[in-house]
């Protein structure tokens, strides 16, 4: 009877009964790390081949919004334009915070100090930025601009720890979802430079030898099992695991708070199981980005946010995803936005959201919240005595965004469980080294395993911390850092 292949399962090479495709390197996933992975490995001369289960390159990186998160080094040639210096240890500084506990030091430091000279590369592989800069507080432009504000760098307490710069770069390109043409170009790349792409291949499960070494891969072709030699490695560059409901119950289940998983491709978690089937460790997988996207427009940022205690619980100017958790966190899951006349409007992304109360006092809103009697009222009152003076001394929202809340009617904007559109992708995965090499428990590399992108539990690992373009920096950077390392090994017979 033939064993039934599957992901948590590695084939051992006295099994194989033949070698289908010999290849240096052997690529799983042909999205934002894998197209950059094989870009590095091609150019540095070994023969590659990439298995990619849909019929077409591109990954959950298409569907995104083509922004990658680069500066330091004294600005990429864009900030520098824009006039906005931006020190390798300011961005150090902040993607340390952005990591959280759990960050980073030498993939924080490779990172920083070669940022804005990533940026550079993507451009040279034909990533096209028109070079403008778009002011203002944008989840992602629907113009073709480039360079945004697109995490926490002004607000607390980041700025109070590293001089704020702006550090989104996205692809030159008008609407949502630049990820597209972005995608499109770094693919193109690929193949130009001689990549063998093989399209409906599902890899389904590693095949080491008796050392434990990673020699190949089984793919699935045209429902046969393909036997895969790698000579050199094999790099995981399968995406994450929010498309796989199991998994993010097992492992990440506040995600399920959200009720739409962005995905869009195929992050099913099977390049993490695959990498946990021969040993290797994982780390942070319960975290994951999450977004509640209550702004544009921008003047939505000047309300209060509060919970069924009547009280605030973060400064509102804070990146979307970190506004997003701490929403998720609040007692039974209740928050609301609370804004005045001057500031009312609906959110562009969910103009249907449920406007929990509406009154020509505080009073009135609080008591159709059905809240405890004078909580939300003193919270208002203290945060319009404070604001009238610019201050926010408990949350230290900044003053950019401070304004007392008294021209009514006034509103609550239902952010409760249940009542907005929350969106999540999973932020754990495999641990690896910078160069993508894969740990085991004991923290030594699994020979011929490398992972890149959100197969890897990589820079963006703390989603109270995330900002957008992390992911997208992180893929295509240290994809080309597995691409490279691999390349650099003696191909094996
Ligand atoms: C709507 C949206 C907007 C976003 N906007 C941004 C943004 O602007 N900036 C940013 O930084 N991030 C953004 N993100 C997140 C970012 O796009 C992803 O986190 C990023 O693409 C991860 O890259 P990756 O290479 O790990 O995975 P992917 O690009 O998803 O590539 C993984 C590939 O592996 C393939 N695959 C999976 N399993 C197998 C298997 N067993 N065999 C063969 N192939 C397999 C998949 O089909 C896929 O093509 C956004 C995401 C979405 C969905």
């Amino acid at each position: 009877m033939s064993k039934v292949l599957t992901s948590g399962h590695p084939v051992s090479v006295a099994d194989v009964p033949q070698w289908d495709i010999v290849t240096d390197v052997a690529i799983i996933g042909f999205g934002a790390a894998g197209s950059c992975a094989a870009i590095e490995a091609r150019n540095a001369g070994s023969s590659v081949d990439i298995f990619e289960v849909a019929s077409a390159p591109g990954g959950s990186a298409s569907w995104s919004g083509g922004e990658v998160y680069v500066g330091g080094s004294g600005g990429t040639t864009i900030q520098r334009k824009h006039g906005f210096e931006d020190s390798t240890e300011d961005l150090q500084r902040y993607l340390m915070m952005s990591g959280g506990p759990a960050a980073d030091q030498d993939r924080v430091t490779l990172y920083a100090n070669n940022a804005s000279a990533h940026f550079d590369w993507l451009g040279a592989q034909g990533v096209p930025f028109k070079g403008t800069y778009l002011p203002g507080k944008w989840i992602e432009p629907t113009t073709d601009d480039t360079l945004i504000w697109s995490g926490n760098e002004k607000a607390w307490p980041f700025s109070a720890q590293a001089k704020p710069a702006p550090r989104g770069h996205t692809v030159e390109f008008t609407g949502w979802g630049g990820g597209k043409l972005f995608m499109e170009k770094l693919c193109d790349q690929a193949l130009q430079v001689g990549a063998t792409a093989h399209y409906d291949a599902r890899a389904l499960c590693l095949i080491t030898d008796h050392d434990g070494a990673v020699q190949g891969v089984v793919v699935r072709i045209a429902g046969q099992p393909v036997y895969v030699q790698a000579r050199q490695g094999v790099i995981l560059c399968a995406g994450g695991f929010i498309g796989n409901r199991d998994m993010v119950k097992r492992y990440a289940p506040e995600a399920l708070k959200c009720e739409q998983l962005v995905t869009g491709g195929n992050d099913d978690g099977s390049g993490i199981r695959m990498g946990i089937s021969v040993g290797a460790t994982t780390l942070n997988m319960h975290e994951f980005f999450a977004t509640l996207p209550f702004f544009p427009p921008a003047s939505l940022v000047k309300g209060i946010f509060v919970n069924e205690r009547g009280q605030r619980f973060i400064n509102e100017d804070s990146y979307h995803g970190r506004v997003a958790h701490y929403v998720l966190r609040q007692p039974n899951g209740r928050a609301w936005l609370l804004v005045d006349n001057d500031i009312f409007a609906r959110p562009v992304i969910q103009p249907n959201i449920t406007i929990a109360a509406v009154g020509e006092t505080w009073e009135e809103i609080e008591e159709e919240l059905q809240l405890e009697p004078g909580s939300l009222v003193a919270t208002v009152n203290e945060f319009n005595r404070h604001a009238a003076e610019g201050q926010d001394p408990y949350l230290h929202k900044s003053d950019e965004w401070l304004r007392p809340l008294l021209s009514p009617p006034f509103a609550a904007l239902s952010y409760c469980s249940g009542d907005f559109d929350g969106h999540a992708f999973t932020l754990g995965g495999l641990a690896t080294l910078p160069t993508g090499e894969v740990l085991n428990a004991d923290g030594q590399a699994i020979q011929g395993l490398y992972a890149a992108g959100r197969t890897a539990c990589g820079l963006p690992r703390w989603g109270e911390g995330y900002s957008s373009g992390m992911s997208l920096g992180d893929s295509t950077f240290f994809g080309r850092q597995a691409g490279l390392s691999v390349a650099a090994n003696i191909a094996r017979d």
